[in-house]
C-alpha cells in the first residue's frame, strides 16, 4: 500500500504531497500523521491511499505515526481540497490551508490524559498506610482512572499515587480523551411556512440538483432556510449557513437561536483568534454542533455529517476570496456538496448572472418566492435627477428628499440613508454631457481632492498623475462641472444641521467593528430610539427594520463609471437590495438620487424588474463575450518588470491560442487600478479550461480564475 502525504513544511516543489508507505497503520484520506522528511519528523495529512502500486525505483519511507481516532478531514473534504487546487490553479497545500486552523495540528486532537491502574496485586499485605490500601482496593475493582477520580473516591492525593508507583504497585498510562461522536436528539422549534414558502420548500426538497431560491426582498427566504435546516438536523446531519458579512450575521443568528438550542450553533468568521478557531474546530469536529453560521470561510468547518449548505445573498462579492487560494464559496460549495451528497441552496433577491444562467440552462433548480410576506407591497420608488437640482450648501440633498425626511420625523417613522462607500473619492462630472473628466493616461475618472486652501486638484490613482481641475468640460466645453460623491461624515454633518432635533445613528466601518456593535445599533432602531440611520451600503443593505418607511440612496452613481463589465450588475443588485429595506411592515417609499436617471440599472431597479434585467444583461454578456457567457482568467503580474512580463505573457497566450485554432480567445492587459503601475494584469476570455499551459515559474504571477474584480 502507498499513500500521498502533504507535509506541513513549506519546502518548495512538494506542494502536492509525497509518497509514503503506511505499513500496517490504518490510514485514511484526511488522517493526521507524522512522517520522516530530510532527517526530521514532520506533521502531515494523508491525501489519498492507493491499494495497488507499481514497484518504485526509489526508496519509499514509512509513515511513523498516526494520530486521532478519526481523520482531521473527511474524504469528501479532501476531494474538495484537490478540486480547489485543480480548478483555481494553486497548490494542494494552498488549498488545504483554508480547511485547518494553523499548525500545530496536534492542538486539534483530543487532550491526552494520564490514567492510573494496578500493576501488582500479590503483595498487597506489605502495605501499611490506610490511604494506600484504600487506593489499591479501589483500583482492584475499576479500570484505569484519572488521579482526580481516585482522589474523589478515596481522598488519596497524587503524592500517595507516586509512592505506590515507586514501590511498583500502580503504574501510569497516557491516553487520548475519548470523544462521543453520536449526535444527541435535538429539540427543534418547527417553522411555520406560508403557502408560497411551502411550495418553494417542497420543490427544493424534491430535487437532487442545487437550488436557486429566487425570492424578492421580504419574501421570507430565511424561513425556508430554517425549515431546510430543521429537516437536516432531524435526519441526524449538520448544516452550514453562509452569509456575506460578519456584521450582518448578528441580524439572522437570532432567528436560528429560536430554531434550536444556541449551544448547538457555532458562529465562525475571520476575526476569531487562533485559540478560538481551534476550540470551535474541535467542538464542531466532535459533533457538538448542528449548525454553522458564518462568512465564506465557514464552508471549511469541520463537520463530519454535512447534509446542507445554504449561501444567503449568493450574489454578494464577499464570497470570493481575494488571496490564494482565490476560491469562490459558491463553486466550492457546489463541489463540496457533490462529494458529500449534501444539498446546496443559493438564495437571493438579485441572483448573480452566473447562477441565473445555470438555472436557465437547467443546471440549477429554480425555486421562486414572488411575493413579500403577508403580501406587503413593494415600496414606491422616485428617481431624482440631481443635474436638475440647484444645490446650495445642502449638496447632495435635494428638496424632495429633505421633505420626505421631514415627513418621517413628523410621523415618528424611521428613515435610512445609504451613502457611498466610506472615504470613496469624488469624481468631476459634467452636468451637461454627463461625462466624467478622465485621466489621459489610464482613461479612468480622475479623483477630486481638496487642497488646504480649498482649491481642487485631480489625481489619477492608478498612475499617480495629477492635474489642475479644468474650468470647462473637455468633451462639450460646458462650464457646468461638479465634484460628485458624498462621504458618511459630511452627510452626517448636513443631516444634523437640517434636523437638529433628530436622533441620528451612523453605521460604517469606522463606527462598527464588532458584531455586538451592530446588534446594539439594530436594537436602538427597533426600540425606536433613533430617527435616521446613515450607513454605508454594505452595512445597511440586509436590514429588516419594521418602522423604516423611507429608504434613500443619496448618490446612486458609484461604480457606474468604472470600466468594469460587472459594474451595472453591481449597481442593480445594490439598488434592489436597498429598495427592499423600506416598507417591510408599513407602506414605504424609496428615493434614488442620481446623475444618470436613464441608466438601465437604475430604471429597472426602481420598477422592481429583476428578471427582465437579468435576461437583458445575460444577452449583453453573450453578445460581448463576457462571463458567464465565457470563462475568464486573470493573471496578476508583480515583480520588478510587471509591464514587460505582462506583455510577454499576453503574447505567449495569444500565440498558443492561435496554435490551437482558438481564435475566439481574447487577451487584454494593462496596469491595475490602484497599483500606480506596480502591478499589471492580463485578462483572458474564452479559454477552455486546461488548454493553457504557460510556464509561470520564476515570475511573480498570480492566477485568478473567475475573477470578480478586474480593474
Ligand atoms: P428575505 O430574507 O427574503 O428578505 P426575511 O426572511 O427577512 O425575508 O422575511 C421578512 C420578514 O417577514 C421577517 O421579519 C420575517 O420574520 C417575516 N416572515 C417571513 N415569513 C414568515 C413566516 N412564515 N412566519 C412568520 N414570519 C415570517
Ligand atoms: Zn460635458
Amino acid at each position: 500500500m502507498r499513500c500521498t502525504v502533504l507535509t506541513v513544511s513549506r519546502s518548495q516543489g512538494i506542494g502536492s504531497g509525497l509518497t509514503y508507505d503506511p505499513g500496517n497503520l490504518s490510514v485514511k484520506p484526511g488522517s493526521f500523521v507524522q512522517v520522516p522528511l530530510r532527517n526530521k519528523i514532520v506533521d502531515g495529512i494523508v491525501l489519498d491511499v492507493l491499494q495497488d502500486h507499481e514497484k518504485e525505483e526509489y526508496d519509499v519511507k514509512s509513515i511513523k505515526e498516526i494520530f486521532g481516532e478519526s481523520p482531521l478531514l473527511t474524504e469528501s473534504q479532501i476531494k474538495t481540497v484537490r478540486w480547489m487546487a485543480d480548478y483555481y490553479c494553486c497548490t494542494v497545500r494552498a488549498a488545504l490551508s483554508v480547511w485547518l486552523p494553523s499548525p500545530p495540528w496536534a492542538a486539534l486532537l483530543p487532550k491526552v490524559v494520564t490514567l492510573w491502574k494496578l500493576s501488582n496485586t500479590k503483595s498487597i499485605d506489605q502495605i501499611k498506610g490506610k490511604k494506600q490500601i484504600a487506593v489499591l482496593e479501589f483500583l482492584e475493582s475499576s479500570d484505569a482512572v484519572t488521579a482526580a477520580t481516585i482522589q474523589e473516591e478515596t481522598g488519596a492525593t497524587l503524592t500517595t499515587l507516586k509512592t505506590l508507583e515507586e514501590r511498583g504497585f500502580v503504574s501510569q498510562i497516557k491516553k487520548r480523551e475519548e470523544v462521543d461522536q453520536t449526535l444527541p436528539s435535538i429539540k427543534i422549534t418547527e417553522p411555520t411556512l406560508t403557502e408560497l414558502q411551502q411550495n418553494a420548500y417542497d420543490s427544493i426538497r424534491s430535487q437532487q440538483l442545487p437550488s436557486l431560491l429566487f425570492g424578492i426582498t421580504g419574501s421570507g427566504k430565511t424561513e425556508v432556510y430554517a425549515k431546510l435546516i430543521a429537516d437536516t438536523i432531524r435526519e441526524g446531519k449538520q448544516a452550514i449557513l453562509l452569509v456575506p458579512e460578519i456584521l450582518l450575521t448578528e441580524n439572522c443568528i437570532d432567528r436560528f437561536r429560536r430554531l434550536l438550542n444556541a449551544e448547538r450553533i457555532a458562529v465562525v468568521h475571520s476575526k476569531l483568534t487562533p485559540t478560538e478557531r481551534r476550540e470551535i474546530w474541535k467542538n464542531i469536529h466532535r459533533g457538538a454542533i448542528s449548525l454553522v453560521i458564518g462568512s465564506r470561510s465557514a464552508l471549511f468547518a469541520s463537520l463530519q455529517h454535512l447534509g446542507l449548505v445554504i449561501l444567503d445573498e449568493e450574489h454578494e462579492w464577499t464570497y470570493k476570496n481575494e488571496q490564494t487560494p482565490r476560491y469562490h464559496a459558491r463553486e466550492t460549495a457546489e463541489a463540496l456538496c457533490r462529494f458529500s451528497k449534501a444539498r446546496l441552496v443559493l438564495g437571493s433577491a438579485t441572483p448573480s448572472l452566473e447562477s441565473w444562467s445555470r438555472a436557465k440552462a437547467g443546471l440549477y433548480h429554480l425555486a421562486r418566492l414572488p411575493e413579500r410576506y403577508k403580501n406587503q407591497p413593494l415600496p414606491s420608488v422616485r428617481i431624482i435627477d440631481l443635474a436638475d437640482v440647484s444645490f446650495g450648501q445642502l449638496y447632495p440633498f435635494s428638496p424632495p428628499l429633505i421633505k420626505a425626511m421631514e415627513e418621517r420625523l413628523e410621523r415618528k417613522e424611521q428613515s435610512v440613508l445609504f451613502l457611498n462607500r466610506r472615504g470613496i473619492a469624488t469624481a468631476l462630472l459634467c452636468l451637461n454631457c454627463r461625462r466624467r473628466v478622465v485621466s489621459p493616461e489610464s482613461q479612468l475618472p480622475f479623483t477630486v481632492h481638496e487642497r488646504r486652501d480649498g482649491s481642487q486638484i485631480l489625481v489619477d490613482h492608478s498612475t499617480g498623475l495629477t492635474a489642475q481641475a479644468p474650468s470647462m468640460c473637455p468633451h462639450c466645453k460646458s462650464p457646468n462641472l461638479r465634484a460628485v460623491g458624498a462621504g458618511t461624515q459630511r452627510i452626517e454633518h448636513i443631516v444634523a444641521k437640517l434636523f437638529p432635533k433628530a436622533r441620528i445613528l451612523r453605521a460604517d466601518s469606522d463606527t462598527l467593528t464588532k458584531p455586538e456593535e451592530m446588534r446594539e445599533l439594530l436594537d436602538t432602531m427597533k426600540r425606536g430610539d433613533a430617527d435616521i440611520l446613515l450607513g454605508t451600503q454594505s452595512v445597511v443593505k440586509g436590514l429588516d427594520l419594521p418602522n423604516v418607511t423611507l429608504a434613500a440612496v443619496v448618490l446612486a452613481d458609484v461604480g457606474l463609471s468604472l470600466p468594469h463589465f460587472r459594474a451595472g450588475e453591481r449597481v442593480f443588485q445594490l439598488l434592489t437590495q436597498l429598495v427592499g429595506r423600506s416598507g417591510r411592515s408599513k407602506p414605504g417609499e424609496v428615493i434614488i438620487q442620481t446623475f444618470r436617471p436613464e441608466a438601465e440599472e437604475i430604471l429597472r431597479a426602481s420598477r422592481h424588474e429583476v428578471e427582465p434585467y437579468l435576461e437583458q444583461e445575460l444577452r449583453l454578456r453573450l453578445h460581448t463575450g463576457y462571463p458567464p457567457a465565457v470563462s475568464m482568467i486573470r493573471y496578476i503580474v508583480r515583480g520588478n518588470q510587471p509591464k514587460h512580463d505582462a506583455e510577454a505573457l499576453a503574447a505567449s497566450i495569444l500565440l498558443k491560442a492561435k496554435d490551437q485554432n482558438q481564435s475566439h480567445v481574447k487577451v487584454s492587459f494593462g496596469p491595475t487600478l490602484m497599483s500606480g503601475g506596480k502591478e499589471w494584469h492580463v485578462l483572458v476570455r474564452g479559454l477552455r479550461k486546461g488548454f493553457l499551459d504557460i510556464p509561470l515559474e520564476g515570475k511573480q504571477i498570480v492566477t485568478d480564475v473567475d475573477p470578480l474584480d478586474c480593474i
